[in-house]
C-alpha cells in the first residue's frame, strides 16, 4: 500500500477555501435585500482578500449564479439560479469530482489500486457526503439566525 491513503482522505473531506468562499458569497449576497455591494465590499465583510474573492466572483458569475455590473452603481447580485442553487452541485463544482484518495498517483501506485474494497467504500461515502448537501439551497442557508448574523457582519461601502 502507498503511503497516502488515510491521511489524504481526511483532507479530502475538507472543503476547499475557494469552495467554502463561493458558498459564503452567495449567502451574503441572499441578504443583500436590493443592496448590490461590491466585490470589495464582500471581500472586507468575509475577511479574505480581494483577488481571491474576485476569483470566486468570476467563477460564480460563469455559472449563472451572480450578476456583476460595474462602474457607478453596480456591484453583485443573486440571481434567481444563484438563490435556488443546491448547495451539493455547488460542492460538486468547485471541489471536483475526483477520487478522494490518489491510488494511482505519484511515481509508485498503490498495489492494491487494481482492487480495493477500500476505494469503492470512500467513493460511496464521498458520494454520501456531496449527496446530503443536495436538497439544500443556498435560499435555505440564509434563514435565521444565519441571514441576520450575515447582515450584522457587513461593513458597508468602503473606499474602492
Ligand atoms: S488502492 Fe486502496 S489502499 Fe491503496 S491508496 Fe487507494 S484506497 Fe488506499
Amino acid at each position: 500500500m502507498n503511503g497516502g491513503c488515510v491521511l489524504p482522505t481526511l483532507a479530502g473531506m475538507r472543503l476547499l477555501r475557494s469552495t467554502d468562499l463561493a458558498l459564503r458569497l452567495l449567502m451574503r449576497l441572499a441578504v443583500a435585500e436590493g443592496a448590490s455591494p461590491t466585490t470589495r465590499e464582500v471581500a472586507a465583510d468575509m475577511d479574505v482578500p480581494y483577488t481571491h474573492a474576485a476569483k470566486v466572483v468570476a467563477e460564480l458569475q460563469h455559472l449563472g449564479l451572480v450578476d456583476a455590473r460595474r462602474g457607478r452603481g453596480g456591484g453583485l447580485t443573486l440571481t434567481g439560479k444563484g438563490r435556488t442553487a443546491s448547495v451539493g452541485a455547488l460542492v460538486r463544482t468547485f471541489e471536483g469530482d475526483g477520487d478522494v484518495v490518489d491510488c494511482e498517483g505519484g511515481a509508485t501506485p498503490c498495489p492494491l489500486h487494481s482492487g480495493c474494497r477500500l476505494r469503492g467504500a470512500l467513493r460511496r461515502a464521498q458520494e454520501a457526503f456531496f449527496a446530503s448537501l443536495d436538497p439544500v439551497t443556498v435560499a435555505d442557508m440564509v434563514a435565521a439566525p444565519t441571514g441576520p448574523l450575515l447582515l450584522g457582519i457587513s461593513k458597508g461601502p468602503g473606499p474602492e
